[in-house]
């Protein structure tokens, strides 16, 4: 073990092209798993997405959301979806190289990708490795249109790169804010930047003239769905200067339920059976909630100009591939989105 908390004996199963473990000092709690990754660009399976691809930097996430549906991918390493999910990210250091070579590959057909659809490319780890500047300028170089969506305040240090790619591809830019109770989103979130700096953060990029979408997710039952909350939290959206906003209410599947559950349990005891009712049926909230919530935030979303319509569970891209007001994806199931959507 050296200086800076470099081990190489910890291995872990599942885990190619590892290089070494490291512990920073300036990041207590965390450790990182640097691996050599074979590729950088990911096939979505099954066609239902409006984008093809995803780049994913990191594997586990910092920002630590107890809601989060990442979770159960860390299992395939071995570690617990839990607190290792939290504290032992995987590092593909050598990300941005491996897509300059995917991207050069005469089949690359340009198509749109994805980023913070699995885990968050602008989590703590990024400020020590900076591998969004290299993805980001490949992409763009390459003629790749993307988008990024993040609970990330770090997004900022790259807003100068992306506002230049913007003027060569289309980008999409998204922010995730699901509520503005502080101290509810200290308990929830623990690991994220408060709501506030995320609210400033969609002003700045809205001060670029880049469009920026909010993804309201999840709307937690009982916590933060009242009218009052939900119509705050889209002014304040609207206010920052947001292009659209997107609402999608909880889901809690495998990996994900118990870790939720059991932070439920100690700060909500009260709440437990009544979730227990609510999510009887497996991951997705009963369908009543659903049209309950939908009726709830329809109108709200026309009231802040962040919709338009019946729209609430739009994604990130339009024809250009942009965060656009409520816009639904062509093909894809709304239920799908939840699903395969980081909750960022
Ligand atoms: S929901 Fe997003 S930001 Fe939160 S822990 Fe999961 S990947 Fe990270």
């Amino acid at each position: 073990m050296g200086a800076d908390g470099v081990g190489e004996d910890e291995v872990l199963p599942g885990m190619g092209g590892y290089l070494r473990t490291v512990r920073a000092p300036e990041f207590a709690g965390m450790v990182f798993h640097e691996v050599e990754a074979r590729s950088a660009l990911n096939k979505v399976a099954g066609g239902a997405m409006p984008f093809g691809w995803t780049i994913n930097p990191y594997r586990g996430c910092s920002h630590a959301c107890r809601y989060c549906f990442a979770r159960n991918s860390h299992s395939y390493l071995e570690l617990d979806t839990g607190e290792d999910f939290d504290r032992q990210v995987v590092v593909k250091v050598n990300v941005a190289r491996v897509l300059q070579r995917e991207l050069r590959g005469r089949r690359w057909a340009r198509e749109h990708v994805a980023m913070g659809t699995n885990t968050d490319p602008y989590q703590r780890a990024e400020g020590r490795y900076r591998l969004m500047p290299g993805v980001i300028t490949a992409l763009a170089r390459s003629g790749t249109p993307f988008s990024v969506l993040t609970k990330g305040t770090l997004l900022a240090r790259d807003l100068p790169l992306i506002a230049d790619a913007a003027k060569d591809v289309s980008v999409g830019l998204g922010v995730s804010i699901a509520l503005t109770d502080r101290s509810l989103q200290a308990s929830l979130e623990p690991g994220t930047p408060t709501p506030a700096a995320r609210l400033d953060l969609v002003r700045r990029i809205a001060d670029l003239g880049l469009r920026c979408g909010v993804m309201i997710a999840p709307v937690l039952p009982m916590l933060t769905d009242s009218e009052e909350a939900l119509d705050e939290l889209l002014g304040r959206i609207a206010a920052a200067g947001a292009a659209g906003a997107t609402v999608l209410a909880l889901h809690l599947r495998p990996g994900t339920r118990d870790w939720f559950m059991a932070w439920l349990a100690r700060e909500y005891p009260a709440l437990v059976e009544p979730y227990r009712r609510l999510y009887s049926r497996g991951a997705y909230v009963d369908k009543r909630y659903r049209e309950m919530l939908s009726a709830r935030v329809v109108p709200l979303l026309r009231r802040h100009r962040l919709g338009g319509g019946a729209e609430q569970r739009g994604l990130p891209g339009d024809e250009q591939g942009r965060w656009s007001r409520g816009s639904l994806p062509r093909k894809a199931d709304p239920e799908d989105l939840g699903e395969q959507l980081a909750l960022l």
